[in-house]
């Protein structure tokens, strides 16, 4: 059973699924993260085996011997993607081929087993497929998807397990700007940084974002709503934020985003917005960015939108960006019409409202 997109999974449907009218309750006003679907996944691997024991079934807590090597050593690798209830009544998703790939590489960072793409694509699938009465049909909502993947060995020798558990997770979500598109304020942290070259900043591995939870607080402290990342060496360019990537857009319509140095998530909205822009006609560099650059680009007027990506807001304008040395403002601190314009092309296309040349979408 060590094949890949071909193994087989067993169906164990809950016996206790949430009412139909407990669970429209809590698709009324979902928040993010804290309401959960019937069903998760669960595939196991061992060294020699291979993936097997693949399964959708209730989800349960799992028992864990306190020796389990993810408690020890943070082997731990995750995804984040959505199912959307798409315009014509389907359900689809979003480039999950990406993220399919995605986390193959962060697993081969972390020195873990890769899960085959087609066995990740398969999985979520048959997730959603057993829990698509969660997706929420409202605007904007949809079904959060988190594929984890950890060290499930019981062995506290510092090497890579010879076990894993991978697990899907399922959470519907509300729209992430209830009441409009609203700028965020961002904080520059000089203090901490999230990646170095030759660190793990490419994967999407849980110690990532325990290293980030510092700054963010730092951040809250300071009254801004996220962080922003400088590179480690320097402290001179713009990495990315703690959960989304950053682009710039000049008063001639042309965009600028940070290279994918090997410290950057390589985001898979990113990608995206590369893609729509440059179809839009505009250029699009990806090169180093310095937070002067962005600092006097934004002060002389050069520079008169910035905005952050990612799975969980699509594009979020950036109004404000506040620092140690003071604060600077993108154009009147609202949200730019490039920013609020790409958003919209990328969201009709996830949820089946406008054409989708590219094939990023699928359905159930
Ligand atoms: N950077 C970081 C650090 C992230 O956690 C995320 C969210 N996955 C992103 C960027 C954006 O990636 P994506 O567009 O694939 O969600």
């Amino acid at each position: 059973m060590s094949g890949g997109g071909t193994i087989d999974f067993e169906i164990r449907p809950s016996s206790q699924p949430v009412s139909a009218t407990e669970r429209e309750a809590l698709l009324a006003n979902p928040g993010f993260g804290r309401v959960f679907t019937d069903h998760m996944v669960t595939i196991r691997y061992a060294e020699g085996k291979g993936w097997y024991d693949a399964r959708v079934e209730a989800r349960a807590p799992i028992p864990m011997d306190p020796a389990t090597a993810v408690l020890h050593y943070a082997q731990e690798i995750f995804e984040g993607m959505k199912a959307y209830r798409r315009a014509d009544g389907q359900v689809g998703f979003f480039r999950a081929d990406a993220n399919a790939r995605r986390f193959a590489q962060s697993a081969h960072r972390m020195s873990m087993a890769p899960l085959p793409e087609d066995l990740f694509v398969n999985s979520v699938r048959e997730l959603v497929r057993a829990d698509q009465e969660w997706i929420p049909t409202s605007t904007e909502g949809s079904l959060y998807l988190r594929p984890f993947q950890y060290a499930s060995e019981v062995f506290l020798g510092v090497r890579p397990a010879r076990e894993y558990l991978y697990c899907v997770i399922a959470s519907p979500v509300g729209p992430y700007f209830s009441g409009g598109l609203k700028p965020v304020t961002i904080w520059v942290s000089d203090e901490y940084t999230r990646a170095s070259p030759g660190g793990t900043g490419a994967a999407k591995c849980g110690g990532n974002y325990a290293a980030s939870l510092l700054a963010q607080a730092q951040a809250a402290e300071h009254g801004c709503d996220q962080v922003v990342f400088l590179d480690a060496v320097e402290r001179k360019y713009v990495d990315e934020l703690g959960g989304m990537n950053v682009f710039f857009v000049r008063k001639d319509g042309s965009m600028f985003t940070p290279e994918l140095n090997g410290s950057i998530l390589p985001g898979i909205t990113r990608d995206s917005v590369i893609t729509l822009a440059r179809e839009q006609g505009r250029q699009v560099e990806e090169r180093p960015v310095t937070i002067d650059e962005w600092r006097d680009g934004a002060r002389s007027g050069e520079i008169v939108e910035t905005f952050a990506c990612g799975t969980a807001a699509v594009l979020t304008p950036i109004g404000t960006v506040r620092g140690v040395d003071g604060e600077f403002k993108l154009g009147d601190g609202g949200t730019g019409p490039v920013t609020a314009g790409l958003r919209q092309t990328l969201v009709d296309i996830q949820y089946g409202r406008a054409a989708d040349p590219h094939g990023w979408t699928t359905t159930l």
